[in-house]
């Protein structure tokens, strides 16, 4: 049996740290909605999909763009795309695609993940180097490598440009293409003042989620060449992602571009100023966050981070359980700078 994440609290939760998936569509929102120009996708009919594709498309320098329900479809279109049966695709060990898809990889598209380790969810050149094998009738062939920028269990870490476009030249030279998951990309962007074209030059393809820091109820784009994009609704048609009248979706994605990125800074404020509230509380390490992510590590036995969750549950805070020894919290749209000095003395009252 699967265990419910979240069951409901007793205490109702006032202040919501467990991911930035948490956000609710503001009222604005809802009502750029509400007047959305709208057709049947999937007969390429819909305005609204089609200008937030000519939109994502421009913001990554590529030639064509997709929409999708979610980041996951994302991820496992592109990789249905680039790979085929008894593939390897090589990918950071805490990588979204091997620790949060339910084995879609396998599932989907019959392509394994060599994990690849190093720290902060970035692997080194040496590494990506170190783990090519030689063409031969013995090695599975290997077809794709992929980024995660933001790097999510990494600690919301920013993939240095140089890095990515390195890995990305070592990948292409061997014959791999080159996926970026940028689920939180435009954090790194606004976090780093590197364009969202800068990061994705290298990578083949690339997408953005709509449902994370920018708030929207559902959505993502995935962008690459306009060949690729072709090849992609095949699968977008097979799984069931070809849509009808989903621009009053993407009408909530626009919006966002136009007023939930550039706020994104006061995410990454709000997540500095809880990890140095944070720091003073005994038996939790504090990884200093780049983003919008701050990881605490349980430094003694005293409690585990489902105590700590719990108790701050108690409080009306609701935090993430990551492991036996790590706790998430995250900052968002609706999360204010008197939220965080709540959840700092939320914190004291559980010492
Ligand atoms: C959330 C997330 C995804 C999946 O996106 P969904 O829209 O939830 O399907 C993929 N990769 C990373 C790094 C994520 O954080």
């Amino acid at each position: 049996m699967y265990t419910p994440i979240m069951p409901n609290p007793a205490v109702p939760v006032r202040i919501n740290l467990y991911s930035d998936t948490q956000t609710k569509p503001t009222r604005a929102m809802r009502e750029t909605m509400l007047d959305a120009e709208v057709g049947d996708e999937q007969r390429g009919m819909d305005p609204t999909i089609d200008a937030l594709c000519a939109r994502v498309a421009a913001l990554f320098g590529k030639e064509a763009a997709m929409f999708l329900p979610s980041g996951t479809m994302c991820n496992e279109i592109a990789i249905l795309t680039h790979c085929r049966p008894g593939d390897e695709i090589l990918a950071h060990e805490t990588a979204h695609i091997i620790t949060a898809e339910g084995g879609a990889p396998g599932a989907l598209a019959g392509a394994r993940v060599l994990p690849l380790a190093g720290a902060k969810g970035m692997f080194s050149p040496d590494t990506l180097r170190a783990a090519l094998t030689d063409r031969s009738r013995y090695a599975a062939p290997q077809t794709l490598m992929v980024a995660e920028q933001t790097a999510n269990l990494g600690g919301g870490t920013i993939w240095p440009l140089a890095t990515l476009n390195e890995v990305a030249d070592i990948a292409h030279a061997a014959g791999m293409a080159t996926h970026m998951d940028g689920a939180r990309l435009m954090n790194a962007v606004v976090a780093s003042g590197i364009s969202a074209a800068d990061y994705a030059a290298a990578f083949d393809t690339v997408w953005l989620d709509f449902t994370k820091g920018l708030g929207a109820p559902l959505g993502a784009v995935l962008a690459g060449s306009r060949s690729l994009i072709d090849r992609a609704w095949l699968w977008k048609q097979r799984i069931g992602g070809a849509l009808r009248q989903g621009g009053v979706c993407a009408a909530a994605c626009l919006y966002a571009l136009d007023h939930h990125v550039a706020r994104l800074a006061d995410d990454h404020t709000n997540a500095k100023r809880l990890a140095e509230g944070l720091r003073e509380i005994e038996g939790l390490a504090v990884q200093a966050p780049e983003t919008n992510l701050v990881y605490l590590d349980v430094t003694n036995d005293k409690r585990t981070p489902g105590d700590w969750a719990a108790s701050l549950l108690g409080q009306g805070i609701m935090v993430s359980v990551m492991s036996s020894k790590r706790l998430r919290l995250c900052t968002h749209l609706d999360i204010s700078a008197a939220d965080i000095d709540e959840t700092i003395a939320a914190f004291r009252a559980v010492n």
